[in-house]
């Protein structure tokens, strides 16, 4: 299991160690600029012995080369991610420096992704919650922030319930323009005063990039929403920033899709990335969507992010979510996001999903339960 969060504070000659763990998270330029079609990333994996004197001689030769180097540590091992132009990475003798026991190419289409990219898990840093430990992290909260009382009610209800991660959307993604769209900035304040109250960090959507510099003064985490899954211009400005990201999958795009959407936030510099299952459309219409679980274990084969299920869309339906959030657990997901409100009947969206704040604290215990059966914790 890693040591580490994403973005390990390795010496960054643009940065210094002011990246990604202090609270100066925003406006960070990217690292290098955007990838392209000729980038590739090169594994260098070093020996069991091999010295700190050593690694850091790889990784100053790497950035004096004008490549990018991720460090991560596994147990017996530094695994160092290289990523550059493949004509550039190619000419380099990689594997001459002392302390170094292979080099091998990443061939698949996403590579900073890949899990052989670091070797061992990510962790993601969301305000002072780590997703991706031991720890099945729950993040609960209304589908919308819709006023004060809502939004401070419900944070402390799922905090007691044991949720450590608030959710609430201000800008919304609806099927329908005359839908209730969102209360925008006021949302926005709203949350950050739950989070004030509650003591729990806070996610809630960016839809536009126009709204990304609003949304980024309020959020400790990002959410990209489904139909937005493939925003390319979007991922690559959430990619600029250091905010961690949740990363929703789309409603018909494939496990790969998601990744390769993935790539894009990451190719910009930012690691602090989580990929969320939250149901595809499929031909059933007994349920709101199909929770693919079997995204779970691939993505934690694939990929070194923490992976997130919703098991609230995925389902729609109240009475079946805490089914799927149990299996959800199962499977191995990082961390489980369920919609709760406290007056169901009068949500301005969702309200047929969501759980009550005394269902959400009884499916925390069977959580528990379910946690601990296979070697993790709430
Ligand atoms: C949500 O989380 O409220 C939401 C709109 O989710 P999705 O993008 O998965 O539909
Ligand atoms: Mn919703």
């Amino acid at each position: 299991m890693a040591t580490f969060l994403s973005n390990p504070p390795a010496p960054d000659a643009k940065f210094g160690s002011a990246l990604p763990w202090g609270n100066d998270q925003k406006g960070c330029e990217p690292l290098n600029p955007p990838q392209t079609a000729e980038a590739l990333a090169m594994i260098i994996i070093t020996r069991p012995d091999a010295t700190e004197d050593q690694i850091e001689h790889i990784v100053s030769r790497i950035h004096d080369w004008g490549l990018r180097a991720e460090v991560s540590r596994g147990e017996m091992r530094v695994v160092i991610g290289v990523i550059g132009p493949e004509d550039k990475i190619r000419e380099k003798p990689l594997g001459a420096f002392p302390g170094v026991e292979s080099v091998t190419p990443v061939l698949k289409p996403y590579k900073l992704v890949s899990y052989e990219f670091r070797g061992t898990p990510s962790k993601v840093k969301i305000g002072n919650v780590v997703v991706g430990g031991k720890e099945v992290v729950l993040m609960a909260g209304p589908c919308s922030v819709e006023n004060e009382d809502q939004i401070i009610t419900i944070a402390q209800s799922i905090r007691k319930a044991g949720a450590k991660i608030l959710r609430g959307g201000a800008f919304k993604p609806r099927t329908s323009p005359y839908s209730f769209q969102g209360l925008g900035k006021a949302g926005l304040q709203l949350l950050a005063e739950a989070r004030r109250e509650a003591g729990l960090p806070i996610i809630t959507e960016v839809m536009d990039t126009k709204d990304l510099d609003l949304v980024s003064e309020y959020a400790d985490c990002l959410q990209i929403g489904a139909r937005n899954m493939q925003n390319f211009s979007l991922l690559r400005e959430v990619g600029r920033t250091r905010l961690p990201v949740m990363l929703k999958r789309g409603m018909a795009a494939s496990i790969k899709d998601l990744l390769m959407s993935a790539e894009y936030i990451l190719s910009e510099g930012n690691f602090n990335v989580l990929l969320c299952e939250r149901g595809i459309r499929t031909f059933e219409t007994m349920t709101r969507n199909t929770l693919d679980l079997n995204a779970v274990p691939v993505l934690k084969a694939e990929t070194h992010l923490p992976v997130v299920v919703d098991p609230t869309h995925g389902i729609g339906i109240r009475r079946f979510v805490p089914a799927m959030a149990l299996a959800a657990v199962a499977a191995g997901a990082d961390s489980i996001m369920i919609e709760v409100h406290n007056a169901p009947e009068l949500a301005k969206s969702d309200g047929e999903q969501c759980l009550l704040p005394n269902e959400f604290a009884d499916l925390v215990g069977r959580i528990r339960g379910v946690a601990e059966a296979i070697g993790r914790e709430v």
